[in-house]
């Protein structure tokens, strides 16, 4: 392909939005706007990866420090839109509101009898464990949804010192919004007090913990009071005892109790769908150097940069043009830039697009048949004949 027909513009400035390297140089080489829109070479590059994508197991031979699980592929980044835990030990990585983690079980108990207090004003975990001079842990939180596909009312416990995941209930359930004030008061729930002790009609959920808390502290359903020595299977059972409560940071792995650590990445695969431009942006923040991409053989939108210098008494254009026609008829993928351009300039942009190759014709080298020959990641060049680089018949007789 021509240079022109991509209509390439690369910029002299990281563009001052840009807050990781490889987001800017895919900026400045012309492969994508300032707006994260994907430009011409930008789609190229990315059609280049669809081809190579059909061996599913590519991401692994790209060099990239991938965390991943049997469904998605994660890229740690500082700007990457997910969340995700990642045990340092084990490997085990799944996005923050998935994450299994280990779970401290409090000590066994004996059950107290149910006791119903008074207490004002206390409609937060925090007011009530404070009131009643009780660590968090021993209270229950509750919280109210409606099923979506049918309307059941779901009431939620979990222990109070937990945060629940709705991406786990989801799981658990299906599709959830939050109930209205009308389906908690049918179901004999009171906002603020709410316990799962006598309601009706209700989907209770229970975290897999509340079963082995004894003696917690819970709404009363009655606006202004609490239950205190609530127990589960005594006072109320669930439909459903599951795991719906988000890990946190520190938490332990649940394959090997090591802390998991938390990190931001952005997805490169969700089960067997690539998502492309994350893997441009990953293979740019790993490959690039101080002046520009430094793209790998068949990940780079193409595998040879080909230039003419200007001359003064050779036709090197109309030679560049000869070398482009043999390339492309050997299948080998090439960008040709035909630009009236300086050497310099067009030194420059061959470094920031980055593809592996750079051959250029230029009149020193043509008077003797060659020509330049360099490896974007090498310091120098070498010549190589004409008569060479028009008879390749596959790009890795170069490598
Ligand atoms: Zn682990």
């Amino acid at each position: 392909m021509k240079y022109t027909d991509l209509n390439i513009q690369t910029q002299r400035e990281f563009p001052n939005n840009a807050r990781t390297q490889g987001f800017g140089w895919l900026v400045r080489a012309g492969y994508l706007t300032r707006e994260s829109e994907i430009l011409p070479l930008g789609r190229q590059a990315i059609s280049r990866l669809r081809l190579v994508s059909e061996d599913p197991s590519f991401l692994f031979h790209l060099a990239l420090p991938i965390l991943l699980n049997d469904r998605e592929t994660f890229f740690p980044l500082s700007t990457g839109n997910l969340e995700i835990l990642h045990c340092e030990s084990c490997k085990y990585s799944e996005r923050l509101e998935l994450a299994l983690f280990k779970k401290t079980v409090l000590p066994r108990e004996e059950k107290l009898p149910l006791e119903k207090v008074s207490t004002p004003d206390c409609n937060t975990i925090e007011s009530l464990a404070e009131f009643l001079g009780v660590p968090k842990e021993k209270t229950a939180k509750a919280m109210m949804y409606t099923r979506v596909s049918d309307g059941q009312f779901v009431f939620v416990v979990v222990r109070g010192d937990m945060q629940m995941s709705e991406a786990k209930l989801r799981n658990a359930v299906g599709e959830v919004k939050l109930a209205d004030e009308e389906s908690i008061r049918r179901a004999g729930a009171e906002a603020g007090f709410a316990s799962p002790i006598g309601l009706q009609n209700a989907l209770i959920v229970a975290d897999e913990l509340i079963p082995r808390s004894p003696n917690l502290v819970a709404g009363a359903n009655d606006a202004g009071y609490h239950f205190k020595n609530t127990n589960y299977a005594r006072d109320y059972s669930a439909g459903i005892v599951a795991d719906v409560t988000q890990a946190r940071a520190g938490d332990a792995c649940n394959n090997c109790g090591n802390p998991l650590s938390m990190l931001s990445a952005i997805s490169l695969t969700t089960r067997s769908e690539f998502q492309f431009q994350n893997i441009l942006l990953a293979l740019a923040e790993t490959h690039h150097d101080e002046k520009g991409l430094a793209l790998p053989k068949s990940i780079a939108p193409f595998d040879v940069y080909l230039m003419h210098v200007p001359g003064k008494t050779i036709n090197t254009l109309e030679k560049a043009g000869e070398i482009y026609n043999a390339l492309q008829s050997a299948g080998i993928s090439v960008l040709f830039d035909n630009r009236d351009e300086r050497a310099g300039v067009k030194f420059n942009d061959a470094d920031l697009i980055g593809c592996p190759i750079r051959i250029t014709a230029g009149e020193k080298a043509l008077k003797d048949e060659m020509v330049e020959l360099k490896f974007r990641t090498a310091a120098g060049g070498s010549v190589l004949p004409v008569e060479k680089i028009l008879s390749l018949k596959d790009i890795s007789e170069l490598f």
